[in-house]
């Protein structure tokens, strides 16, 4: 559906998936002015189709579009849109336990524009795909780098919203972690560079003593929706759950590290890599506090648990 800038998206409609026209001088293609977003729909073992949280990613998407002076939908008519995404695209979601169908939401400017201002006309498409484990180790612990030349975000920028050039931003350092045998990249605050950020598409926890501690948001990480369930999980099964900055010197000290997202789900963490140092965790096996916060979440997810929370959305 699109938009110009009085911020009334048109009606959605059903198009195959396929290449899409856009002008050369589009504003995303030229200032990046574009947003996305990633949720999953769930197969539950009765046939019918769960999605976990839907309003939240379209209100993440309303808060970043406010950001990059972009109309964003409706809370509603994002809603909307992937219901009837996914419904078309039934077919797609796999069965209980056998992975997910994983939604993209678009946001882009798709007017065209020539000196830097905000374009004259928006565009928001959904597309999907069926995926499996995001990692390829799956519920095997990753090993993470802790980045000390680049950063992710810096106070004032745009690291707090789901913004497309937040993501050409970390590919280099993400290129160079893999190259040299590690599963993602771990990124320090660019202020002291020593507290704990984030990593490249999920957020981080850490775990000493029982005590569950995630650096807190404050515009340089990105608002995880995965991570604010997990805090609500957590101090549900009885965890005390801190939200504060965390510096390297606690994650190297640290009894147990997860990581947390939408595609990652609640990944732990094998090893961190600082400055040469390598710190091992959860004797090469998967932490209890992780286990217990995945099975958790994915039953939830699933269909397998009762949702007290009110967090999954029946489509059928
Ligand atoms: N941080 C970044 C940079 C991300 O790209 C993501 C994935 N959206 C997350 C954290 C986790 O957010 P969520 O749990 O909403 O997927």
């Amino acid at each position: 559906m699109k938009c110009t800038q009085n911020g009334i998206f048109t009606e959605g409609e059903l198009l195959r998936y396929g290449p899409i026209e856009l002008s050369p001088s589009s504003g995303v293609l030229n200032y990046g002015q574009g947003l996305f977003e990633g949720l999953k729909a769930y197969r539950k073992e009765d046939g019918s189709i769960l999605l976990f949280r839907p309003e939240e990613n379209a209100l993440r998407m309303r808060k970043g579009a406010e950001r990059m002076c972009m109309p964003a939908p409706s809370v509603e008519k994002f809603v909307d849109a992937v219901k009837l995404t996914v419904l078309a695209n039934k077919r797609w979601v796999p069965p209980t336990g056998k992975g997910s169908l994983y939604i993209r939401p678009l946001l882009i400017g798709s007017g065209a524009v020539l000196g830097l201002s905000p374009a004259p006309e928006y565009t928001f498409l959904i597309f999907v795909s069926p995926v499996g484990n995001y990692f390829k180790e799956g519920l095997a612990p990753v090993n993470l780098l802790v980045e000390n030349e680049f950063h992710r975000a810096a106070p004032g920028g745009t690291g707090g919203v789901k913004t497309i050039g937040n993501y050409a931003s970390v590919l280099k350092a993400q290129k160079k972690a893999k190259e040299n045998g590690f599963s993602d990249v771990l990124y320090l605050d660019s202020t002291h560079k020593k507290y704990l950020e984030e990593v490249s598409s999920c957020n981080i926890f850490v775990v000493k003593n029982k005590v569950i501690s995630t650096p807190e948001v404050k515009g340089t990480i990105l608002p995880g929706i995965t991570r604010k369930s997990i805090i609500d999980v957590a101090l549900g099964q009885g965890y005390q759950v801190e939200e504060r900055a965390v510096s390297v010197d606690e994650v190297l000290d640290a009894d147990e590290v997860f990581c947390t997202g939408t595609a990652v789900v609640v990944t732990p963490v094998g090893s961190i890599t600082f400055l040469g140092r390598r710190v091992e965790y959860g004797n090469k096996g998967v932490g209890a506090v992780s286990q217990e916060l995945y099975s958790e979440l994915t039953r939830l997810q699933m269909g397998l648990l009762e949702d007290k929370m009110g967090w999954t959305m029946k489509l059928n």
